[in-house]
């Protein structure tokens, strides 16, 4: 069972969102949606939800026709970036919200919101209101509010984008041990890499409303399928007709490796154990950068002004340069 989205596309006036988009979101993963902002990684979640409907396709939950379902009909939860919470109730109540209407016994609704708040580590604020908890804790009772109704699929868009770096770090761990204990199927839409790459059991690459990749963090990161998915993916440097990770150029200080591209030293920036390097080299070629532990430039003697020869690493993820890329 899953979330089968097939051939789902979407214009708005001329303009195309989503173009013929075939996704499985397999029962129980965490999925993201990775991708710039304005791809059409809402537009496909709100789809998914019912808050919009596709102008052709299908969305299929655990093999339920949802196409044309109200949201209502569909049984999932939402936490997005700003949540609206009711700022006169407390923690609990919003909690308690979902299942009242829903008109639970007042037993069964208690038990239920103390397992979640334990779950997400606010049983101590159950009796706060919702403008007395921090961002983090405000986004974790969303959560706790989202899981209440027991989802067949959450969806998370952008959750933790108004928080910063810190808590958002925090939150991402904590996302990750939740979903090993709950295993509910989400959807988590990200523009930040690093993000989906820690949380993500699987990540949908999503560019200009079309799927780009779909694979785990590994594979995008090791095998993407194109300089878009690469270079989305971490930082690229090209060393003469090869796109490589800087981390993936390999650095002699001596001549004689077959294929090198000779370059000079300009500029060495450490950065905690690491030091980034640019190289300039012959012709009107951008900079090489590369990046290397501190012991590693070290034991090389590099300074400014010192003489390399550069080569992607063996076994290194490359892909060729196009003659006028835009350098990254
Ligand atoms: P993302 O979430 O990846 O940033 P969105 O799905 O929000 O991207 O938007 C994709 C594109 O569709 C954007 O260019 C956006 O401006 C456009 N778009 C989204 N919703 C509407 C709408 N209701 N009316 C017109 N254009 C829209
Ligand atoms: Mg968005």
């Amino acid at each position: 069972m899953s979330i089968d989205v097939s051939g789902v596309s979407k214009r708005y006036g001329d303009f195309v969102a989503l173009d013929n988009i075939n996704l499985t979101l397999p029962t129980g993963q965490l999925t993201a949606l990775l991708g710039p902002s304005g791809g059409g990684k809402t537009t496909l979640l709100r789809i998914i939800a019912g808050l919009e409907t596709p102008d052709g396709g299908s969305v299929v939950i655990e093999g339920n026709d949802a196409t044309r379902l109200p949201v209502q009909k569909r049984n999932v939860g939402f936490v997005f970036q700003h949540y609206a919470a009711f700022k006169h109730l407390s923690v609990a109540r919003n909690v308690a919200f979902g299942l009242e209407i829903r008109k639970r016994s007042k037993a069964d609704v208690k038990a239920k919101v103390e397992e979640l708040l334990a779950l997400v580590h606010l049983s101590q604020f159950a009796d706060r209101l919702p403008s007395q908890l921090s961002g983090g804790q405000r986004q974790r009772m969303a959560l706790a509010r989202a899981l209440a109704i027991e989802p067949t699929v959450l969806l998370l868009d952008e959750p933790f984008g108004a928080l910063d770096a810190k808590v958002r770090k925090e939150l991402r761990d904590w996302l990750r041990r939740l979903h090993d204990e709950v295993h509910v199927t989400t959807v988590f839409v990200t523009h930040d890499q690093e993000e989906a790459l820690e949380v993500a059991d699987e990540i949908v690459v999503i560019n200009e409303g079309r799927v780009e990749q779909v694979g785990t963090p590994d594979q995008l990161y090791d095998q993407p399928a194109n300089d878009f998915v690469m270079g989305f993916l971490g930082e690229v440097t090209t060393v003469g007709d090869v796109r490589v990770r800087p981390h993936d150029v390999e650095v002699a200080v001596a001549p004689g490796v077959p294929g090198a591209v000779t370059g000079t030293v300009r500029r060495m920036l450490r950065i905690g154990f690491e030091v980034r390097i640019s190289v300039a080299t012959e012709g009107d070629a951008p900079d090489v950068t590369v990046v290397m532990t501190r012991t590693h430039a070290r034991q090389l003697e590099l300074a400014e002004g010192t003489r390399v020869w550069l080569t992607p690493a063996a076994g290194a993820t490359t892909m060729a340069a196009a003659r006028d890329a835009v350098p990254a």
